[in-house]
């Protein structure tokens, strides 16, 4: 085998993918980036139950939108294929076979009734653990306590059955674990999980074990929710035969809400107006749509630069990284032993940030037809430059270009009234039209001329700037705030300027 380093990501394809396993699966790529080595996308469908129709081409837009790329697996081919369990169902059978021949695992043949009336008769017993473990399975019908011939009279006919895992009744099971360092568990807390089900299908154990060992998996690193399902891994793989091959554990601490408290979840993303989805994803069934990252404006550059810190850190200070600077500096040794708050205010930091490092050619092409489905008429593509220009630095997100570009496509209708009553007053009226009578002899029409008009004014009416300006903005844009007035009448041209002045010194009451 060689030493080459192998990751995978192994969503099961039950839903969209929350912003925690886009994590995940954003520090094995980056690992993978690192060191050069396999980075695999294992899609765990055994759990037809959960299936949900969509939610595996979501994962792998969502995933390509961020910037993650895998270089083996589904969507992207490879010798260790099918990349999909349901795809590979045949092969698991005989690792269960192998586990019941060498004692690990037995046949259980238990009906739904015959568990449920188990559950029921510990409960009335006062028992507060209500798993199918050592205590219980000598009484259940399985292959540990039914007699040889029962058995193969019950297999022959085709009766019902599942293969568990006989957990041993005493024994310390420890793993090392990146983060966790030794993790211990007692095997008399475990139960004896279901590794086969009756369909034949692996259930999320069994299949992957099973894969990460086959497709020569070095590094598990996972969210936490999966510590506790640990142990009976380690457990499959000495049973199997495969104790020299296990991968290094890394189990990632949760991404907590805002508050800090709990797991950060939808309800709570819904509650304080952010998704935690990568980009828009449909319910099937319902029809709901829940507006992801991507369509409430942030960059993917910004996304992967947040989420990467969201449990990890460089060691340093330094918090702006680009990929290829997160490749660099990522390392497992930093990773956070504790949960992190989802801090949105953070991320819109970020997002802020890598608008500004983008030229406005780029920005147009992600914000062009955003404002043409605003209904916006762009007379070019110079224009729209121009005004991204202006509001580069102000936005922080690419959907606010949509709010605050309005003023450069439309005459404002409405006029902030609190402005309105401080500066549209007295002589305000009469400032305009002089000021509009100076605009009109400007000959090369550009900020600078304006603003040179303007001051020239201010001596001849001796005037405070303040006089003029303030309601010069008020008549261009109806607003208190926004780019220089200068600016904005540079931008939507002579004709409009004049157009939205003349209004205002009729109308405008
Ligand atoms: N299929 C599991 C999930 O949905 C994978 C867990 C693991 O990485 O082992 O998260």
């Amino acid at each position: 085998m060689s030493d080459k380093i192998v990751l995978r990501f192994a969503p099961s394809p039950t839903g969209p993918l929350h912003i925690g396993g886009v994590r995940t699966a954003l520090y094995n790529y980056l690992l993978a980036k690192k060191t050069g080595g396999r980075f695999i996308l294992r899609i765990e469908d055994t759990d037809q139950n959960r299936y949900v129709e969509g939610a595996e081409e979501y994962i792998i837009q969502a995933l390509r939108w961020v910037g993650i790329e895998f270089n083996e697996g589904v969507g992207a081919g490879g010798e260790k294929g099918p990349y999909r369990q349901s795809e590979r169902k045949s092969m698991y059978r005989q690792f269960a076979d192998q586990l019941i021949a060498s004692d690990n695992a037995y046949y259980a043949f238990d009906t739904p009734e015959e568990l449920d009336a188990m559950r029921e008769e510990l409960k009335a017993a006062g028992s507060s653990n209500l798993q199918y473990n050592f205590a219980v399975r000598g009484r259940m019908k399985n292959s540990l306590s039914l007699s040889k011939e029962e058995v193969a009279e019950r297999l022959a006919s085709g009766d019902p059955y599942v293969i568990r895992m006989k957990m041993p009744r005493k024994e310390e099971i420890r793993f090392h674990d990146m983060i966790r360092k030794w993790v211990v568990f007692q095997s008399n807390q475990l139960d004896d999980k279901i590794l086969l089900k009756g369909d034949g299908m692996p259930t999320y154990h069994l299949a992957n074990v099973v894969d990460d060992y086959h497709m020569g998996v070095t590094h598990v690193i996972r969210g936490e929710e999966w510590v506790s399902s640990t142990p009976l891994h380690v457990m499959l793989y000495r049973s199997l035969g495969w104790e020299n091959s296990m991968p290094v554990f890394i189990h990632l601490p949760l991404i907590l809400n805002p508050n800090g408290k709990g797991k950060m979840s939808k309800r709570q993303g819904d509650k304080l107006g952010f998704s935690v989805f990568p980009t828009q994803w449909k319910d099937p069934k319902t029809g709901d749509t829940s507006s992801g990252f991507r369509e409430d404006g942030y960059l993917p550059e910004a996304l992967m630069n947040f989420l990467a810190l969201l449990g990890w850190n460089p060691g340093n200070e330094e918090e702006l990284m680009e990929e290829d600077r997160l490749v660099e500096l990522f390392d497992l040794e930093k990773l956070n032993n504790s949960a992190t708050n989802f801090n949105i205010e953070k991320l819109n930091w970020f997002n802020q940030q890598y608008i500004r490092m983008k030229t406005e050619e780029e920005l147009l092409v992600l914000v062009k037809p955003e404002l043409e489905a605003a209904g916006y008429r762009i007379p070019s593509d110079s224009f729209l430059l121009e005004v991204i220009r202006l509001l580069k630095e102000r936005v922080t997100l690419l959907t606010d270009f949509i709010g605050q570009s309005k003023l450069f496509f439309e005459a404002p209708t409405s006029f902030n009234e609190k402005m309105k009553k401080k500066h549209w007053k007295g002589e305000a009226r009469d400032l305009m039209a002089a000021m509009k009578d100076k605009f009109s002899a400007i000959k090369d029409w550009k900020a600078e001329n304006l603003k040179n008009a303007f001051e020239e004014l201010l001596v001849e009416k001796e005037v405070g700037k303040g006089k003029i300006l303030a309601p010069l903005r008020l008549v261009l844009t109806g607003e208190p705030s926004g780019p220089g007035a200068f600016d904005i009448a540079a931008v939507i041209g002579r004709e409009e300027t004049q157009s939205r002045m003349a209004h205002a010194i009729e109308h405008l009451a």
